[in-house]
Order: structure tokens, then sequence, then C-alpha cells
């Protein structure tokens, strides 16, 4: 039986105490991230990496990769290709158990980067390090499972024909800051698991987490040349996508950048590249008048507001049916002013910092242009002590007509709230499909009925009943969308590998 990673429980006061006192322990190292190219890590100009939560911590340092590097690890990594993927399966997934067994030795550490690097809360940074080792045990039981002996087909009398899965080459992972491990370790395990060798590329906000993740699979046992890390912005992912022996890219980010992928691997001449992308969406909740609002509102606020709403899961728009609207805005205000918005180190904070500036102008800019439009405002947080020198935004809703006025994907904790009549459903389904998007949405409702007939109707990756609609659990929720939001297949899903494989079929005549 399978079992996902339990993590640490926060609300017991001596585990915590004992957590707090090893991050503290570990916030101590100068963490440092450069370029990795078989297994030997680049000297050269370090610049200092600083907290969003406070720009004057420094976390550690990285030197970043350059784009004559990029060959270099592309070439490391095509020389490794052969040993590795012909190594027995069971000696891959080993390698991934042994890096699971590892991060969760390295828990407090890896939280602590968390919080440090990355802004994230306490309880988010536990179920960043869970997920990230789920991945590794998860997939490699898959590659157990698909990439042992093959299957073998009934044909006709005196033939046998074995299909069998094969690591493609060299993929790149290009990975994003929100889950800076676990989706940097969900890429990179599955291509590894997969049988391919690696040229990692996590987000420029992100290089320390990613360091560390890629020193603790080395010392889980993957070879020097199967794993390089190349620190740096989006023109090392740029000549990367480019380079021709790359054989494969998976990629979790934006849609423009999604796209830019896809027309760079298109241009180039030689084989068809498989691309794997995870983007974002606008993603809405329908919740009628039976729904309870108790509950409601508390997953509102978890699907909206949890990680800074920096999810691409997370709530945009949530559509009220016009008889709840009253009584549930008044919960949902008074909820948001309770909000605790500051230091992701503190337990009781329930809302950190934001990325980078960038991030946080394009939102206050966005939050501003709102106001000035006369959009209702139905609910705010306020800023908590010490928030000066991060990145930090106080929640907001605002009121709107429709799905079709929030025209792109506003990554941050910002909410919309429409309402609807009961004869308008349709249009209000019709209204969602519209957008394109198609990552995830969330139900509330008593009858089951309804429920079935809106799942059914609404194209998304994601549908979750009666609950919030964040934090898909791997192996259990696989976790992907369609249209804009993404190509598949799902990552914690059963078939996330075979697209990172190749298939071939031997048949003999015997
Ligand atoms: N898997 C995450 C969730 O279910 C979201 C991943 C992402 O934001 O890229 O909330």
């Amino acid at each position: 039986q399978r079992r996902n990673a339990l993590g640490r429980d926060l609300a017991d006061p001596l585990t915590m105490e004992r957590l707090a006192r090893q991050m503290e322990e570990a916030a101590r190292t100068h963490w440092r991230a450069a370029p990795l190219i078989d297994g030997v890590e680049t000297s050269g100009d370090a610049v200092p990496v600083t907290s969003p939560a406070d720009r004057r911590q420094a976390v550690g340092d990285v030197v970043w990769a350059t784009e004559g590097q990029v060959a270099e690890a592309a070439s490391v990594a095509e020389r490794a290709f052969k040993a590795w993927d012909g190594r027995p399966v069971a000696a891959r997934a080993a390698c991934l158990e042994r890096m699971a067994d590892l991060m969760e030795r390295h828990m407090p550490e890896l939280m602590g980067l968390c919080v440090r690097e990355a802004g994230k809360t306490l309880p988010d940074s536990v179920a960043e390090v869970r997920e990230a080792v789920d991945f590794c045990r998860y997939y490699a039981m898959r590659a157990l499972a698909d990439f042992g002996q093959g299957e073998s087909l009934h044909g006709p009398t005196g033939e046998s024909n074995r299909l069998s899965l094969h690591g493609r080459g060299v993929f790149a992972c290009i990975s994003p800051w929100n889950f800076p491990l676990a989706i940097f370790c969900g890429q990179v395990a599955a291509a590894l698991a997969a049988g391919n060798c690696v040229v990692a590329k996590p987000a420029e906000q992100t290089p320390l987490i990613a360091a560390r993740a890629v020193h603790l699979f080395h010392e889980a046992g993957m070879p020097a040349g199967v794993l390089q890390l190349l620190p740096g912005d989006g023109s090392i992912g740029a000549a990367l996508v480019r380079d021709d022996r790359i054989g494969g890219v998976a990629f979790t980010g934006s849609l423009e950048t999604a796209q830019a992928i896809h027309r760079a691997l298109a241009a180039r001449a030689g084989p068809i590249i498989p691309l794997i992308a995870e983007t974002g969406g606008i993603n809405a909740m329908i919740a009628d008048s039976t729904a309870l609002p108790e509950q409601l509102v508390v997953d509102v606020m978890a699907s909206a507001f949890r990680s800074a709403g920096q999810r691409c899961s997370a709530l945009r728009v949530l559509y009220l049916q016009e008889e709840l609207a009253p009584r549930f805005l008044d919960m949902l205000s008074g909820a948001m002013e309770e909000l605790v918005v500051g230091d992701p180190a503190r337990l009781c904070t329930d809302v950190g910092p934001v990325i980078d500036e960038q991030a946080r102008d394009d939102l206050l800019g966005y939050i501003d242009r709102q106001r000035q439009a006369g959009r209702p405002v139905l609910g705010e947080g306020r800023l908590g002590e010490a928030t000066e020198h991060g990145l930090f935004i106080p929640p907001v809703a605002f009121g709107i007509s429709g799905i079709e006025e929030v025209e792109r994907e506003i990554f941050g904790p910002v909410l919309h709230v429409a309402r609807y009549r009961a004869r308008d459903l349709d249009a209000v389904i019709e209204a969602i499909n519209a957008s394109g998007y198609g990552l995830t949405l969330g139900i509330h409702t008593r009858i089951d009925s309804v429920a079935e007939s809106i799942a059914s109707r609404v194209r998304v990756g994601n549908c979750y009943v009666n609950r919030n609609q964040v934090g898909a659990v791997v192996g259990v929720q696989p976790f992907g969308g369609e249209g804009l939001s993404g190509t598949g297949p799902k990552a914690g899903g059963p078939r996330y590998l075979h697209r990172f494989a190749t298939e071939r079929v031997v048949t003999i005549n015997t």
C-alpha cells in the first residue's frame, strides 16, 4: 500500500519548538547556488539572494549560468544518457527513494529555505517538502510498474510481442518559483525515473533551494553527468530549448513562456520534441444557494489567499447564487479582516509575501485600476507588523459581473466575486469555458445532481466539490489542466512518466 509523506504536526508545541530550533540553525548556513555540470560547480561572481519577506535578509548567493554553459551541460547530459537509461529501472527507482528519505531527513533546512527564499508560510513549507518527497516516491513506484519488463501483448500464435518504455535522451526541466522544491523535484524525478538525463533551469527567484535539491539528488546516488543545474533567467531557458541535444522539455510557468517554448521547439530542425507544459488558470468556483456558508467561507479563503494566491490552482472568480450572497459576503469580509499578513516564519501568519518587486508592482497596479474603475471592494485584509521591508500585498476581494471581466490570470491574493441567478447557471458555465483556461473548478452545493451536472460541463483538469480547490495530493489528485492551462499529462498521476519516454515494440516470430 502506497503512503504519502507524513510531514510535521505544527500544532504540537514540542514539534514546533524543535523545528524552529533546527530551522534557525539552518538559517545560519550561507546557501550557495552555482552552475553544476558533470558534478563540478562553477566559481564566478556571486550575487546575493535576499528574502521577499525582508529584503535586508540575505539567504545566500548565486552564480548565474552563462549561455556558453548551456551547450556544455547539454552535451555532458547527452554523454551520460546511454548508461543511465541502460541501468535497471530498480536502480533508478532506488536513487529516487533515497532522495525522498534524504529530503525527509533534511526537512527543517528545506522548510527554512522555502520560508526564507520563497516567502512560504510554515504550513506551506511543510506541504512543499511533503509533495517533493511524494513525487520522488510516486515516480519511483510508477517507473518500477511500467519501465521494468515491459508488457507482453497477445497476437497470432507463434509470435511474442513486448511493449517497453525507454528514456528519450536529455530533458530540459524549467520550473517555477511558487513550488521551488516540489515542482522542481517533480519534473526532475519524473525525467530521471523514465531514464532521461536532465539539465534543470529553476526559476531565477529561487535558485538556492533548487541547488540544495540537486546536491541531495547526487548524494542519493544520481551519477554526476545525469543531472546538471543551470541557475539563470529566461535567456538560459531559451538557449536550452534551442539546443539540439535537448530531446524533451518539462515546463511549469506562464502561458506566454509555454507558447514561446512551443514555438522555439517547432522552429528547430530535426525530430519533433515533446513539451509537457503546465501553465495557469482563471479558476472559478460556483456556490449555489444550498451551500453551507460556514464551510464555503473557509474553502474560499484557503483557495484564494493561501500561498498569497500564488498557486496556479488558486480561486480567482467566485460565482455566488444571489440568495446566498448577503450572508456569505458578510462572513467573507469578516474573515478577510482577520487574515494575518506578514512574516512567513511565524506560525500565526496566513499570508506571506509575494515573490518579487515586479509581482508586487503588477498586483498593486491591478488593484489600483480596479478601485479607480469603481469596482466595489467586498473584503480587505490589513498589513501586519514589520512588513515594510518585504513584498506584502493585503488581500482584496472585488465585485464583478462575470469572469469575462478578468482579462488574465492575476497571480496574487486578489479575489473576484460575481453573483448569478439560478436560471443563468448555463451562461455561467459557458463563460467559464469561454475563458479558454481549464485548470481547477470549485463547486459548493448540497444537491448531488447539480454538482455532477456542473462537473460534467466545465472543461477543467481538477474539479473539487464542497472543499477548497488547492493542494492536489500526489497519487491522489493528479494535477494539471487543459486548453490554455497545459498539455497534460497530469503531474503526480499514473501516466505522467509516459510523456517522458519513448515506446518500443519487439515482435519475435518464435
Ligand atoms: N499543485 C498545486 C495545487 O494543487 C498547484 C501547482 C502550481 O501552482 O503550479 O495547488
